[in-house]
């Protein structure tokens, strides 16, 4: 990518990276924030989100030639944020075959017999892979945290459900994110960050609007009663795992062109990062490609 669009861009998203989490409070995240850009950028972001997706497709295949590193993404939001149709046009450029999305939905009774991070352990991608996470092990102090009548459904010894126990989640969750990319798992959060106002007005809207009916749940507008314990979930979450190896994303979320080129150029800047490369053959194997070369062309006919 060009340097200068790479710097626009990593500025752009700078604000919104949170490396260290002490020192976050949510409050400090405006919802529709558009970074200094109005509206009248509406069509030049989505250029950029074009460019941007094109330079993706390039390093994805680099990252799959490389086989070395593995990317992580995971998107959790409250409903209607918009983590579908962000992953759906962020990643359009990608090959599916290095791309693989799994989306948590409520434990089944096989996945509560295991430890929380049995079930997200199992879809994480290989290496040289992308994988993103729709909902993660995140929910275990979120939703979980939210409906603590969850947490006694989950066949914990009772012993071990204390009033630490989201502390000792958070420990858990960073000391995993800490392994995983001591092994080469390269991993992004993004906490799409809508307003209460604006969730309202999408849920409206997917009552009015017939094709988006099928979207609609009431179990979002009961979820929707509990915000500030959410908002509250989300900003203590954060605040204990955020790192500089596994930083959170914290991206405004009420204006849709807007969240896109965030999460586009966090993942930009992350691959940057990664200096991925094309292999560089040694030289005995470059020998060897040219005696195969040599065996697929034609040989002239002998005249004779
Ligand atoms: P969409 O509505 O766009 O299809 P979604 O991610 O909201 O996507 P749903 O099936 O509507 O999918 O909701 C999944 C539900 O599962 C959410 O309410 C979420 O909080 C819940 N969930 C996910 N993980 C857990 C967990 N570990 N424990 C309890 N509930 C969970
Ligand atoms: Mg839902």
């Amino acid at each position: 990518m060009e340097t200068k669009t790479l710097k626009r861009l990593t500025r752009l998203i700078a604000p919104y990276r949170i490396d260290d989490g002490k020192k976050f409070k949510l409050k400090h995240v405006d919802p529709g924030d558009t970074g200094g850009l109005g509206s009248e950028y509406k069509d030049e972001a989505s250029e950029w989100l074009q460019q941007t997706i094109g330079w993706l497709a390039e390093e994805q295949e680099k990252l799959f030639a490389q086989d070395k590193w593995a990317v992580l993404l995971i998107f959790q939001a409250m409903d209607a944020a918009g983590k579908d149709s962000t992953i759906k046009h962020v990643m359009s450029g990608i090959n599916p075959q290095g791309c693989e999305v799994t989306s948590f939905k409520v434990p089944t009774s096989n996945e509560i017999d295991h430890d929380f991070l049995w079930r997200t352990n199992r879809r994480l991608p290989e290496r040289g892979r992308i994988g993103i996470f729709n909902r993660s092990y995140y929910e275990e102090v979120l939703v979980v945290r939210v409906h603590p009548d969850i947490l006694v459904r989950q066949k914990l010894p009772r012993g071990l459900i204390t009033k630490k126990i989201w502390k000792e989640r958070y420990e858990d969750i960073s000391a995993y994110e800490r392994y995983l990319t001591r092994n080469g798992v390269a991993i992004r959060k993004f906490f799409l960050h809508v307003s209460q106002e604006e969730q309202r007005r999408r849920f409206l809207e997917r009552i009015d609007d017939q094709e988006k009916n099928w979207k609609f749940s009431a179990q979002d507008v009961r979820e929707r009663e509990h915000w500030d314990d959410y908002m509250r979930a989300f900003e203590d979450a954060i605040r204990a795992t955020a790192t500089p190896h596994a930083p959170w994303f914290v991206v405004p979320a009420d204006n849709k062109w807007f969240t896109r080129i965030v999460v586009a150029g966090a993942i930009v800047e992350l691959m940057e990062g990664l200096g991925l490369r094309y292999p560089v053959l040694a030289d005995e194997q470059r020998a060897e490609l040219l005696t195969m070369r040599q065996r697929l062309v034609p040989r002239k006919r002998n005249r004779s």
